[in-house]
């Protein structure tokens, strides 16, 4: 399998895999050099580590062919796996079900503003259309377990309207994340003339207020640090 990235910190084994069916323009992770490891030099690592959770992220994991055999044997470690993904292949994400402890998907827009997920993704018309059902199926299957819902606030998309917007399709989730576009250089490149961390930390937890009224808690990510909000 190609990875990105491998480490072991924090109580935290975390597998970052190459590659990605979307073209997002901001993105750093399908830009990165890759190296290939083997099921066994994965398994092997997360058995001598004491950390007890598997974070499998990257770019895509799921359109990596050994994910599910390393997912059963992570599993039969006795690890706690989070496997996050785009949404874009929810048959991955049922198979996957029986062997994760939960999911982290991303929202990247109202799921009806098919424009906004063109230049967000670099995908086409037709494809951003498909790919809007596929991540409700995704969301779907995530929600049977324990789901994270992603969102990455960058302000030409991500506001108080179209955080409105997108309320119908977290519901049910187990928490959403707020991460402030630019906030982390390891994460992003800049897009929309965006080069420094933005919309402002109080836009963003403004936003995070919003959610509050469809899930339990809402954790916020950026240069104000990390902030949980939660209902009573
Ligand atoms: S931001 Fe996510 S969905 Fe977009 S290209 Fe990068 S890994 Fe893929």
């Amino acid at each position: 399998m190609r990875l990105i990235g491998l480490s072991d910190n924090l109580g935290q084994l975390r597998v970052e895999f190459a590659g990605c069916n979307m073209r997002c323009p901001y993105c750093v992770h399908i830009r990165q050099p890759m190296k290939e490891y083997s099921i066994g030099d994965v398994v092997d690592l997360a058995k001598r580590s004491e950390s007890e959770d598997v974070y499998l992220g990257g770019a895509e994991p799921t359109l990596q062919k050994d994910l599910l055999p390393l997912i059963e044997g992570l599993h039969a470690a006795g690890k706690s796996i989070l496997l996050k993904s785009n949404g874009m292949k929810p048959d991955v994400l049922e198979k996957a079900l029986p062997f994760v402890k939960g999911f982290v998907i991303e929202i990247k827009s109202p799921l009806d503003d098919i424009p906004a997920i063109m230049e967000l993704t670099g995908l086409s018309e037709e494809r951003s259309t498909k790919y809007v059902s596929l991540l409700r199926e995704s969301l779907n299957i995530a929600k049977k377990k324990w789901l994270r819902v992603w969102i990455r606030v960058i302000p030409e998309f991500i506001d108080t309207g179209t955080i409105a917007r997108i309320l119908p399709d977290i519901e049910d989730a187990s928490e959403v994340m707020l991460y402030q576009f630019m906030s982390n250089p390891d994460f992003d490149l800049p897009f929309k003339g965006h080069d420094k961390p933005t919309p402002e930390w109080d836009e963003v937890r403004k936003l995070g207020e919003m959610l509050l009224e469809k899930v339990q808690k809402v954790r916020i990510v950026g240069v104000g640090g990390k902030l949980l909000l939660e209902n009573n």
